[in-house]
């Protein structure tokens, strides 16, 4: 975490930005809480806890520098709320979502799988693939056992 810490605040110094106490409490919440993908209310109340003084405002207005400056991603689980995840720095593509329809959780999958398909697609289509954002909706397994 100390790492990411430190990435983060030679971004931001990059871009002529500070790390403020504000800005590193809402990348901390991504580190202490389990769940990864956090919606903008989500963050805005864990920070609170510790941070009575910070507005939900700034929690959005931080949310979009971070992802304009790549430090967070943005996704839409087409469950009519933006979610956002640290991004790792690590190369290469974004990983699967497994979004269940009854809970709303959302898993990883952490293998590409698609070499083929997008070798085909830049081969037929021409197009240079940089990455690709890819959601499937079902049920987990918490939610199909319960039905059984
Ligand atoms: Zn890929
Ligand atoms: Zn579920
Ligand atoms: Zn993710």
């Amino acid at each position: 975490m100390k790492d990411i810490m430190e990435n983060i605040k030679e971004e931001l110094k990059k871009s002529g930005y500070k790390l403020t106490i504000q800005r590193k409490a809402i990348i901390e919440v991504f580190s202490e809480q389990n769940a990864v993908h956090l919606s903008p209310e989500e963050i805005y109340d864990c920070v609170r806890d510790k941070y009575p003084n910070i507005g939900l405002a700034t929690v959005y207005r931080t949310l979009q520098l971070f992802e304009e400056l790549g430090i967070l991603y943005k996704l839409n689980f087409d469950d009519g709320c933006s979610r956002y995840e640290l991004n790792t720095g690590e190369e290469g593509h974004q990983h699967h979502h497994l979004i269940c329809l009854s809970c709303g959780s959302v898993q990883e999958v952490n293998i590409d799988l698609l070499e083929s398909l997008e070798s085909e697609i830049e081969k037929t289509k021409e197009f240079k693939i940089v990455d690709h954002n890819l959601k499937f909706f079902g049920y987990c397994k918490d939610c199909k056992d319960k039905s059984q």
